[in-house]
Formats: structure tokens, sequence, C-alpha cells
């Protein structure tokens, strides 16, 4: 049976946004020494703009550029995608059709067309494979935060779309709140170094990773749970159900997927970070009542 205490805070975690999937977590919560989060649909609200779109190479003008960038991701489901198929729209470009489009996790997308392998992917991949860039071109944007997809054919970047995201209204707080409980706030993201960088000093994040893969986000829960601590991991993504999983207590944002949320303790189905402090105050203030 579930004490009278619990089930009483079960219903008042609901009114504060809170579904509690396991009660251990409400118990374990007292031992969270750092919150681990996901960036994009966690910290910040996951919906880009466009604020760049430039062609690199001769071979191909700006509009030619969006109508196959566009074409691409049209076979996404990142949040990246749906924002470039629409600007795509708003622009009247018609975008291109390309065959075998593939997802290449935490680098970007692929696909085929008129013959021709088409990447669309970020630095990490460009750097892996020794592809050339010039980064005078993009410093700007990257300095202002972006997230940067190029364009690549026979290993040439044909161009580049430039997207910033902005910071969810409660991240900030949140941050400071957790450090007030001397909680270490530490960012894990899939994104570039110099984007991530500039997004956690704006949200008062001093350790943060980038240019993680999935199972390298997973690894960081690991390496921390391993070495003593004990990690609050909170995502959104089918791509953070692993770090969920590991970490001492998983919190799935409302908003994401089906996924994160099956491997999810909590869930926040208003998709606010700074509800997880209510969850740290009840739990604690459960766990003062019963033992
Ligand atoms: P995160 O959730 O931390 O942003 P993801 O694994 O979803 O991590 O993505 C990591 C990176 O991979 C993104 O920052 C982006 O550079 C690239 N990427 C992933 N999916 C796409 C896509 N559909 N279009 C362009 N880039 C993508
Ligand atoms: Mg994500």
């Amino acid at each position: 049976a579930i004490p009278l205490v619990m089930s009483r805070s079960t219903s008042i975690a609901a009114t504060n946004g809170l579904i509690i999937r396991d009660n251990q977590a409400m118990e374990n919560s007292r031992k969270i020494d750092y919150v681990a989060m996901d960036k994009t649909g966690t910290l910040t609200e996951g919906k880009f703009t466009v604020n760049g779109l430039q062609s690199l190479d001769s071979s191909i003008d700006n509009e030619k550029l969006l109508a196959i960038i566009a074409g691409i991701e049209s076979g996404s489901s990142h949040p990246i995608a749906s924002s470039i198929v629409q600007y795509a729209k708003d622009q009247n470009v018609e975008s291109v059709t390309l065959d075998d489009i593939q997802a290449i996790k935490g680098y970007g997308m692929s696909g085929t067309f008129d013959g021709n392998k088409y990447y669309l992917i970020n630095m990490k991949y460009l750097n892996e494979n020794k592809i050339a860039l010039d980064k005078e071109r993009v410093q700007s944007y990257l300095d202002q935060g972006n997230t940067i997809s190029y364009l690549v054919l026979e290993q040439k970047v044909l161009g580049f779309v430039a997207l910033g995201d902005r910071i969810k209204e409660n991240t900030v707080q949140f941050i400071k709140d957790l450090k007030a409980r001397n909680i270490t706030p530490i960012m894990l993201t899939g994104d570039n170094k110099e984007s991530a960088a500039i997004m956690a000093k704006q949200m008062g994040i001093d350790e943060f990773r980038a240019e993680l893969l999935p199972e390298d986000k997973h690894q960081v829960i690991e390496q921390l749970e391993a070495s003593g601590h004990h990690v609050l991991m909170v995502g959104d993504g089918i791509n953070d159900a692993p770090s969920l999983a590991a970490a001492t207590i998983g919190v799935a944002i409302g908003a994401g997927t089906d996924v994160a949320i099956d491997s999810a303790d909590v869930v926040l189905y208003n998709s606010d970070p700074s509800d997880i402090i209510k969850f740290l105050k009840l739990s604690h203030n459960t766990y003062r009542k019963t033992v």
C-alpha cells in the first residue's frame, strides 16, 4: 500500500507539473549532487529560426542551396528540420525531392539527388572527415551561438544554414536555484562547442560537454555515477533515453518523445525545467514527514 503521505505528495506533484512514475525517485532525490541537462528542447525552446543561409561555392546559388537543404530536411523529424522546411516555404522556394534520405546520428542527414549524394552535417563531421572549411565565413554566426549545418557534396562544402534557438523563460532561474542547493548543473549537447559555450554562459552554467553523440551522453552519466556522484538527468529526445536510464533519477520533458518518457522516473508535463526544483522541494518535505 502507498503510505498516506506519499499519495498526498503524488497529487501535489500533479498540480506542480510533475508526473512521478517511480516513487523511489522521491527518496533518491536527497542524494542528487549533479543535474545533467540536454540543451535543445530541455533548456531551450527547441524552436529554431533561420538566421543565415549562404552559398560558399560558385557552383550553387542561395536558392538552390535552400531547395536541397529543405529537401533533405523533409525526411527528418529533428526540430532543426521543421524550421528549415518552414523557412523554405516562407521564401517560396520549392524543395528538391531526394532519394534515400538518411539520418546520421549526432551529425545530420544525407540524401541523393541527380546521382549525387549530399550531406547536411555539422562541424564535428567536417573535422572528422577532414573536409575543408574557411571558418571566417561562419565565425559571426558561431559567435552568436548559432547551430550551423553545412551542405557537402564530394568532400566539398557548398554552403551553410545557421539557426538560432531561444533559452526557455525559466532556465536561468532554474540554474540559480540548483546552485543555491549545492547541486552542480552540467549541460550535455550534440551541438558545436562555440554555440554550447555561449548558450551555457547565458544560462549561468559553468560545466558543459559539447559535440556529444547519444552514447557519449550516456557515458558521461555513467562516469559521474561511477565516481560516486548521484545524477538527475533531464532530456527530451529518443537519444536521451539511455542517459535517463543510467542516471539515479531520469526526468523527461513532457513535450519530448514517448521513448524518453518510457525511460523516465519523472515527467515534466509543462516542459518547464524549473519544475525540477518543485520536485526536489516536494521530495524533501515528503521524507521529512515520513522519516
Ligand atoms: P542535441 O539534442 O544535443 O541537440 P542531437 O543528437 O539531436 O543533439 O543533434 C546533434 C547535432 O546533430 C545537432 O546540433 C546538429 O548539428 C546535428 N543534426 C542532428 N539532426 C539534424 C538534422 N535533421 N539536420 C541538421 N543537423 C542535424
Ligand atoms: Mg535533444
